[in-house]
């Protein structure tokens, strides 16, 4: 843990304290930049499968035009501390910022790891991008 990482541990903090206060918006993150650029959201709760926090802090860092996030974390509501993304984040993390580190582990001893740490062996969404094949693959003949 860098000093940086406390202090986007307890911006995270800050924004559950002072956001986080119906059941509509239960955590908050908080994501940096390489060049120190910190980004804040709250999950968005609904039946419909509101976002999460992180997901929501990549949109505010997108707004305004931070597309590379380096460090992410979530703190719960009610003191519950840090706590770890879920899956559908985890993949989101993945394939948006294959390298962003993130910040997980008790309140009192939180820890970096990276986010292939967290899901390895994943299914990577880019591959959906592969290029066409130059030439048209030939259909296959009967008896192939
Ligand atoms: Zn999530």
């Amino acid at each position: 843990m860098r000093d940086t990482d406390r202090a986007l541990v307890q911006a995270a903090t800050a924004v559950a304290k002072l956001r986080c206060r119906s059941e509509n918006h239960t955590v908050a993150a908080a994501a940096r930049t390489a060049d120190g650029r910190v980004f804040t959201g709250v999950n968005v709760y609904h039946f419909t499968g509101g976002p999460c926090a992180e997901v929501v802090a990549i949109g505010a860092a997108a707004t305004q035009g931070a597309t590379e996030l380096e460090t992410i974390v979530a703190v719960g509501d009610r003191g519950r501390g840090v706590i770890p993304p879920c899956g559908r984040c985890r993949q989101v993390l993945r394939d948006y910022f294959p390298s962003i580190r993130v910040i997980v582990g008790p309140t009192d001893a939180p820890r970096v790891v990276s986010i292939g740490d967290l899901l390895p062996e994943t299914y990577v969404w880019a591959d959906h991008q592969i290029e066409p094949a130059a030439e048209p693959v030939p259909a296959p003949r009967p008896g192939d």
